[in-house]
């Protein structure tokens, strides 16, 4: 379904929040690269499974066990299929951030024995803090590609920088800062080519450029389901079945044992293997309902639509007092700096508004200071957005700026 602006501001039917008001005013998301809104159907997907499902998996052999397990196992094979990969591939997590843990914390048992880490200059925390805490446990060390002046990585630095001494490259699909997206396929390639362990952050990726890992061709790749329409709290991580197999635990425990004496254990089969104890079962059920609400329109027509707004948005901004920070291809995501404002002023004055934009560092301090800057305003936005989302953003900012402007003069 191509996107309108019209039928834009009628997808926003189907999500309850927007009945909302914020002092009185009509509620205007444009934080989605924080997380999405939900959707009624996600929404109803999870009270189903509890009020006619709920059980635990894989324990009870009575029907709504049966019925439980099933559901969640479907999950698995719906994101699976939406990530380009097999059931048996995914792993539920509670978020991006516990599937790269995951990996920082059992990877070093497969790569390769080498010193470097690479990761690049536009990492968020979770791809960058737990890399650091790896590299000191193992004695190794991070090293960096570099971004350019135009906010895209430094793929000649890339192909220097990954070599010999590569024995891990995590690298982010989307800037969740500046929005810029990267090209993990090249990328990926060129540690392949270096016999590294290849990662990918897709917590930005997944929601906004359709992805197929086989094709990407990457060893792992994380997301979020709150970052897809649906529930916070579960998030998958897809690897490869062979390195799967060969990777150890993360956490033991129930479900993922094969069997237990008292002095030792054995492995379930992947994808249980990495998903000890009760895991968030009605979540997967409501991610599986997420992604088959972006199915219904489709992520090339969302994605088109993002594309849209953001050309809209770019114009309208281009003001005086107002700094872009945004390259060429970008992912449905704005930063800009407002002269002599800082941007918890302005995000917390358009709030005044009913208007949500985002302002800080964006988990990626390291960013921020090599721009010289404290933090961005960075506005995100979804398929439910309209121009008129753009338009009241842009009259709320023009309204501050005059309010510092005056407040200047006295
Ligand atoms: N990486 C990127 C690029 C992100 O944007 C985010 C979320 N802002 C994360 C990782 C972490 O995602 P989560 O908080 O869902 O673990």
């Amino acid at each position: 379904m191509k996107i309108t602006n019209d039928n834009a501001k009628e997808l926003r039917n189907d999500f309850p929040i927007f009945k909302r008001k914020i002092n009185g005013k009509p509620l205007i998301y444009l934080d989605n690269a924080a997380t999405t809104q939900k959707p009624q159907r996600v929404l109803d997907a999870i009270q189903r499974f509890y009020e006619q499902h709920n059980a635990n998996i894989h324990r009870g052999v009575y029907q709504l066990s049966e019925e439980a397990t099933e559901q969640y196992g479907r999950a698995h094979a719906v994101v699976g299929k939406f990530l380009g990969a097999n059931a048996n591939e995914i792993i539920f997590t509670r978020n991006t951030t516990e599937s790269l843990n995951l990996l920082a914390y059992t990877v070093h048992a497969i790569m390769p024995k080498r010193k470097h880490i690479v990761l690049t200059e536009l990492e968020h925390h979770s791809n960058l803090v737990p890399w650091q805490q790896f590299a000191k446990r193992h004695n190794m060390s991070i090293v960096f590609i570099p971004m350019k002046k135009d906010f895209t990585l430094d793929y000649d630095a890339a192909e220097k920088l990954i070599g010999g001494d590569t024995a891990i490259l995590s690298v982010g699909h989307v800037s969740n800062a500046l929005g810029s997206i990267n090209d993990v396929k090249k990328l990926v390639s060129m540690g392949k080519n270096a016999g590294a362990i290849t990662i990918v952050d897709g917590a930005q990726g997944a929601a906004h450029v359709p992805v197929n890992v086989k094709d990407i061709n990457c060893d792992f790749y994380a997301c979020s389901a709150h970052k897809l329409f649906g529930p916070t709290g579960i998030g998958a991580l897809y690897g490869r079945k062979e390195l799967l197999e060969k990777l150890p635990p993360f956490l033991f425990g129930g479900d993922m044992i094969k069997t237990v004496s008292y002095q030792d254990a054995t492995w379930n089969d992947v994808p249980m293997k990495f998903e000890a104890g009760t895991g968030a079962i009605a979540d997967a059920i409501g991610f599986a309902e997420a992604i088959a609400f972006i199915q219904t329109i489709g992520l090339e027509n969302i994605a088109a639509w993002e594309r849209e707004l953001t050309q809209y948005a770019l114009k309208k901004l281009r003001l005086p007092g107002i700094t872009l920070l945004h390259g060429h291809d970008s992912a449905g995501i704005i930063s800009f700096i407002c002269e002599e404002i800082h941007a918890h002023d302005v995000a917390s004055l358009v709030s005044d508004d009913g208007v949500c934009i985002r302002g800080g560092h964006h988990c990626a301090m390291p960013l921020m200071g090599k721009l010289g800057i404290p933090g961005t305003c960075r506005i995100s936005f979804s398929v439910y957005n309209s121009f008129e989302d753009i338009d009241q953003l842009i009259s709320s900012l023009a309204k501050i700026q005059h309010m510092f402007k005056e407040g200047g003069k006295t």
